[in-house]
């Protein structure tokens, strides 16, 4: 019997949104290892502070959406927080203490080794929960359709002059929470109404809104998160148009949790764009926030700036359109190409170092990374971020 020449093997690498492309663009060697040697990160904490965040987040929308749909109305807001260590067995709680729902949140994620650096750190992550969930709970909550609803397509990889192991990829991720917002229904003071009104006002009848949270402090609109950020509402946008239950997709809002309290670092890079002109979303120049940030000096404590501002600061509304969601889709689509290339390079022998060479500009990245100590590349300055980072 003659047996057929085999043929080549069809591959459609899969890639996770935020896990893969967005973790490439923000520095492909440190990618290289953390997601394709699956080396886990020492001391995972960013990771911790954006999980504890998204857990609590989804919990308390978990807890207010049963109780609703057990006693007709949820608990009403504010929400206590009691940010201790809750008892197995503790008398007198409340079930939807921010507080006792942050300490499950904390615990499962202590169980899987991952910590907060420090008490200061925690501390401000509950102070953070108990604003998102009472200042943008009552808003957001009553909108909510689904919370973390898969959604998976399949792409075309970019053109590439060298000979790629595939032509198309697979895309994957998770939307944080999905609204469904009818214009004549939703009260009128509602935030998140408003604010998808505001940026596009010919909007009529029901759509949906695709919410992020993003455990960041907004970025600046020089920095590469700004368009990365947008890229990944409108991927988003894209697959989900492609579900069968799906109603057309108007906006993404894009939530910056560390703006709803900001700390030094909010505060620095918020100077900095005022300065550059590159952030939004600036103070009323004779406000009381204006004159906040004009004198806070690195090292001062932070007075509060008003919650109007915060919010203003925490909330991007990002509009979907064709053209925008080509436009990303094209961008991912080449980050694809470019990742397959130095898999291909690697894999014909070339050096880690240089086949993945590194792309950081970010010192406050590069001083929690892990590989800063061999890097050939790290981004300038990223030394004297490290004490507050570690
Ligand atoms: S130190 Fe910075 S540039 Fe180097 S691998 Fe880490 S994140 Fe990338």
């Amino acid at each position: 019997m003659e047996l057929g020449v085999k043929r080549q093997e069809h591959i459609v690498p899969s890639y996770s949104l935020t896990g893969d492309l967005l973790s490439y663009l923000r520095c492909r060697l440190q990618y290289r290892y953390h997601n394709r040697s699956s080396l886990p990160p020492s001391r995972p904490v960013q990771l911790w502070f954006g999980e504890f965040l998204h857990g609590t987040l989804e919990m308390a929308y978990r807890h207010w959406s049963e109780r609703q749909a057990e006693f007709g109305v949820p608990p009403a807001f504010p929400w206590p927080c009691n940010p201790r260590k809750w008892l197995e067995r503790e008398p007198n709680w409340e079930a939807h203490d921010i507080g006792k729902i942050a300490n499950a949140i904390e615990n499962s994620l202590r169980q899987r080794g991952i910590q907060a650096r420090s008490s200061d750190a925690r501390d401000s992550a509950y102070r953070r929960a108990e604003i998102a969930v009472n200042k943008l709970g009552p808003h957001l909550f009553p909108l909510i359709e689904a919370a973390e609803r898969k959604v998976i397509g399949t792409r075309p990889v970019a053109p590439s002059d060298a000979e790629l192991r595939c032509d198309n990829y697979e895309v994957h991720g998770v939307i944080d929470v999905l609204t469904h917002v009818t214009l004549s229904q939703a009260r009128d003071d509602n935030l998140i109404r408003q604010c998808v009104q505001q940026a596009c006002p010919d909007l009529q009848g029901t759509y949906e809104v695709i919410v992020d949270y993003k455990g960041a402090r907004r970025p600046r609109c020089d920095e590469k998160y700004w368009n990365q950020d947008n890229w990944q509402i409108q991927t988003y946008a894209w697959l989900r148009e492609h579900q069968p239950d799906s109603l057309p997709v108007a906006a993404g809002i894009l939530i910056y949790l560390n703006e709803l309290l900001p700390g030094s670092l909010e505060i620095k890079s918020l100077k900095q764009g005022i300065a550059s002109k590159t952030t939004d979303i600036i103070p009323a120049p004779s406000s009381r926030d204006a004159q906040i940030v004009r004198l806070w000096r690195p090292g001062m404590n932070i007075e509060q700036l008003s919650l109007t501002y915060r919010l203003r600061r925490a909330i991007r509304i990002v509009q979907v359109s064709e053209q925008s969601i080509a436009k990303a889709l094209n961008e991912f689509d080449d980050v694809v190409r470019r990742t397959e290339i130095d898999i291909l390079e690697e894999t014909n022998g070339r050096n880690i170092l240089k086949a993945w060479s590194p792309t950081c500009d970010d010192p406050a990245t590069c001083a929690a990374c892990d590989f800063r100590h061999f890097c050939p590349k790290p981004a300038r300055g990223y030394k004297q971020h490290e004490e507050d980072i570690l």
